[in-house]
């Protein structure tokens, strides 16, 4: 039986790179997709790929943007109904030593990456909370687990959103909601294809992480896998192991 047949799920940064992969593998799965994305193109593009008869929407959002994260959980509950699985995907990056950060790049990253997954689980809870069921799952990232000197705004923001999960599980664990922090190594995507070294090769594709995130979401509903779960190569993709 497919367990995730006309579930309703958000995702958010979907019209591109790991989002996409997400979206494309939930709808595939008959789950009803609002990808959320702040470029009108890319959702577009994300929606054109979309397996026939699938039923996804695309909103244009920020999810930094309070406004736009409620009228994108709204749009969700008038066209589909109560919201079964929110994944947390939107980010950027941006980094530099603390000594030297751009103090308005740090502001925009904490926005996007931090308070974006925020403002989305602030918005659902509530439902999730009523219906005594639903499902969470953060992208967070091996710079979550990490401390790379020089990662900055992106390796704290990552390491913030891990605890975040950590306190939406604690808080709603007893009425049936589940939270999955997920940390990925590289993945070949616009935010990191052109970086100068890195062995494609060697890398994660969206596709792997969206079958990690399926996998999640399809577990007995009792099942608890907690603490972030980091996913990468068995090589290093920099260089040479
Ligand atoms: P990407 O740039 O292709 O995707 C990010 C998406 O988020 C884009 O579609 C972008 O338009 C959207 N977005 C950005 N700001 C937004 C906002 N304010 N509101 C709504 N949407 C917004 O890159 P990706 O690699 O697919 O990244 C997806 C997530 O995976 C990010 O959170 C990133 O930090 C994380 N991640 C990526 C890697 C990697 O190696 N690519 C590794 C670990 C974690």
């Amino acid at each position: 039986m497919n367990k995730l047949l006309d579930k309703v799920a958000i995702v958010t940064g979907g019209g591109s790179g790991i989002g996409r992969g997400i979206a494309l593998a939930l709808a595939g799965e008959g789950v009803k997709v609002v990808i959320c994305g702040r470029r009108q193109q890319r959702v577009d593009e994300s929606l054109a790929l979309m397996p026939d008869g699938s039923q996804v929407i695309g909103v244009r959002a920020d999810v930094s943007q309070v406004d736009d994260v409620d009228r994108v959980v709204k749009t969700a509950l008038e066209t589909y109904g109560p919201i079964d699985i929110l994944v947390n995907n939107a980010g950027i990056g941006g980094s530099g030593p603390i000594h030297s950060h751009d103090t308005a790049l740090w502001t925009r990253v904490m926005d996007v990456n931090l308070c974006g997954a925020f403002h989305m689980a602030r918005a659902v809870l509530p439902s999730m909370r009523q219906q005594e069921s639903g499902h969470i799952v953060n992208i967070s990232s091996e710079s979550g687990l990490e401390y790379y000197p020089g990662n900055g705004a992106y390796g704290v923001s990552k390491h913030a959103m891990n605890a975040l999960g950590e306190y939406i599980q604690r808080e709603n664990q007893e009425l049936n909601i589940r939270v999955n922090t997920i940390c990925p190594g590289m993945v070949v995507t616009e935010m990191t294809e052109n970086s100068p070294g890195l062995d494609h090769n060697k890398c994660l594709y969206p596709d792997d992480i969206a079958e990690l995130v399926t996998w999640l979401l399809t577990r007995r509903s009792n099942i608890k896998i907690g603490t972030p779960i980091l996913i990468q190569t068995m090589q290093n993709p920099w260089g040479r192991t």
